[in-house]
């Protein structure tokens, strides 16, 4: 059986930074880099965040089916390659997705019926809107427009729906805390897998 993680919450929320640290601490667990059409951050790189690329090139993989799922958010493509988590999986690697809610819907309802590939998903929220924004700013990456694009997105009525899909729920608050409880749920997963085989 093979583990598949899938993190969501709004952008700024701390996914990123959590997953670093799990990253960290569980050396089999792999971030399936997905394709994007948005310009990298000042931080980030070309094949350890995402794959960096144009949009014909990404709306050719669509069309060659290359794609798991993917999704149109804040003006850009953004898509989980199959060859991701294939490879991640082939290797005995445990595979996290950081992707939005349609998307981890998605992939949720494609594999509840899976004997091969067992889901877990944890929902990242913020302790308020302002922190959020707060985070946003503090990180110094996106454009005042950007980021007023990604708080306007956060919606309660489509959270509350969301709420109920994931398997667990991170409020962000404090940092040190969140990182030991993701760890405990990442061993929990993987531990009750072992004695389920
Ligand atoms: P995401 O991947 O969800 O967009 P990041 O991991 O990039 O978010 O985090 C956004 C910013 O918030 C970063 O500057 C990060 O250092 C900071 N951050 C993350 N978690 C916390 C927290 N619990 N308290 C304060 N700042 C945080
Ligand atoms: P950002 O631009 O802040 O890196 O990401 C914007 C949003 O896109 C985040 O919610 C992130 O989880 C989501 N995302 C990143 N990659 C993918 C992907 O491959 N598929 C989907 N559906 N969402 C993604």
């Amino acid at each position: 059986m093979n583990n598949l993680f899938i993190i969501s919450g709004p952008s700024g929320v701390g996914k990123s930074t959590l997953i670093d640290h799990v990253l960290r601490s569980i050396p089999q667990a792999k971030l399936s880099i997905s394709c994007t059409t948005r310009s990298p951050r000042y931080y980030e790189h070309d094949g350890k965040e995402y794959y960096f690329i144009m949009e014909h090139k990404f709306r050719e993989m669509i069309q060659n089916g290359e794609f798991l799922e993917y999704t149109y958010c804040f003006g850009n493509y953004y898509g989980t390659p199959k060859s991701e988590i294939e490879n991640i999986m082939k290797n005995n690697g445990i595979c996290i997705l950081d992707i939005e809610f349609a998307g981890a819907e998605n992939v949720l309802n494609k594999y509840k019926n899976s004997k091969d590939i067992k889901c877990t998903s944890i929902l990242i929220l913020p302790p308020s809107i302002l922190e959020l924004k707060q985070r946003l700013i503090a990180r110094g990456a996106d454009s005042e427009e950007s980021i007023n694009c990604r708080l306007s997105e956060f919606n309660t009525e489509e959270l509350a729906y969301y709420e109920q899909i994931y398997d667990y729920i991170i409020t962000n608050n404090n940092l040190k805390q969140s990182k030991e409880v993701i760890l405990n749920i990442f061993n929990n997963a993987l531990n009750s897998e072992k004695y389920n085989i």
